[in-house]
């Protein structure tokens, strides 16, 4: 049974507005994740996933127009006034960053750093409380209390990253949103931080969006996957479920591109994310998509359940009265190029 949701999204879309026209980052997007639960959000960059995450913790760029519903607690969180965001900003919903050089600041000793974000949100703290409750935090990081008082800089990558994750959690948020957080980090402090993550929910009962293009990753520290390709979910379930039997194409194609011990041949999935200003009509993988039939490049694929509830947005799953006579027809190779340049 899946857990309580900590956090619901529906129908959620995200826009920005351009010179060159509206970029639909995030189109008509629906999902839970539970008290506990690991969530990972793969695909490749540019389909919307770092937006899909901001516009969750309402923490999106001016300019950005978002609609629909975040419901935490009970309430939307879109439309919410910025004042009332930042209040539930560290206490209830928090935000690991990709770069923690930049969110730290050089001049500042990681002591402040911890008081700064305690006494913010929680200014009734005693002093004796504060160093307590940051060196525990810390310390489940594995940062040593002789290092509280160092600086920033005096850290190794990793470690600032780790102090980063620390800071997000010393308020005990209830979700946390984590943006490609071992990027720049190498495999042996990616899998420590991974650790460390994937025991939040033993520890605090944290629910956590990990976002990340690494699907061995996902594998390793998720329970459920969403899929995004153009800013749309192509697919989301079990993640056992999903990497043993990928149901959308795109599914199976970031899954034949990723190097394992088993790779014998480097696989490319052909083409690239389409342009969000004006991505192609009807399914938006087909001119990628080897299984594209005719239907595909005419009406849009209507999300289907298939089993153990997973969620699949492609016409292979159905609805079969929906699809015209010819639909199941293979999309010609011609046509595919066709409709990639229209
Ligand atoms: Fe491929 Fe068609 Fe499914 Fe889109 S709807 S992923 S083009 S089979």
């Amino acid at each position: 049974m899946s857990p309580t949701p900590v956090v619901s999204v529906r129908d959620l879309r995200v826009y920005y507005g351009t010179p060159r026209g509206t970029v639909r980052a995030v189109d008509h997007v629906s999902l839970d994740i539970g008290e506990g639960e690991v969530l990972g959000l793969v695909g490749e960059s540019g389909c919307g996933k770092s937006t899909l995450g901001r516009g969750i913790l309402g923490l999106l760029p001016e300019g950005a127009v978002s609609d629909g519903e975040v419901l935490y607690g009970g309430r939307n969180l879109v439309g919410m006034g910025a004042k009332e965001l930042r209040r539930l900003r560290g206490p209830d919903l928090g935000l690991i960053f990709q770069e923690p050089m930049t969110r730290l600041n050089p001049v500042m000793r990681i002591e402040d750093h911890f008081r700064e974000t305690l006494q913010q949100h929680e200014p009734g703290l005693s002093a004796r409380e504060l160093r307590t409750r940051s060196l525990e935090t810390l310390g489940r990081m594995g940062i040593p209390p002789t290092r509280f008082r160092q600086y920033p800089h005096e850290f190794s990558g990793g470690m600032r990253q780790r102090i980063m994750i620390a800071l997000a959690l010393v308020l005990r948020p209830k979700l946390l949103v984590a943006d490609e957080p071992t990027t720049s980090l190498d495999v042996i402090v990616e899998a420590q931080i991974l650790g460390i993550l994937s025991d939040l929910r033993q520890t605090f009962g944290t629910a956590l969006l990990l976002i990340t293009h690494n699907l061995g990753i996902v594998a390793e520290a998720c329970d459920r996957v969403a899929v995004m390709y153009a800013g749309q979910i192509a697919e989301e379930g079990d993640a056992r479920d999903v990497f043993a039997d990928p149901a959308h194409p795109y599914t199976r194609e970031l899954l034949r591109s990723t190097i394992s011990l088993e790779t014998e041949e480097l696989h490319s999935i052909p083409g690239s994310p389409p342009n969000l200003i004006d991505p192609p009509r009807a399914c938006r993988f087909h001119p990628r998509c080897p299984s594209a039939m005719v239907v595909c490049a005419e009406r849009n694929p209507i999300e289907q359940r298939i089993a153990h509830g997973r969620r699949v947005l492609c016409w292979l799953h159905g609805p079969e009265e929906l699809i015209p006579d010819g639909g199941t027809e293979p999309l010609e190779r011609e046509e595919i190029a066709v409709a990639d340049e229209a």
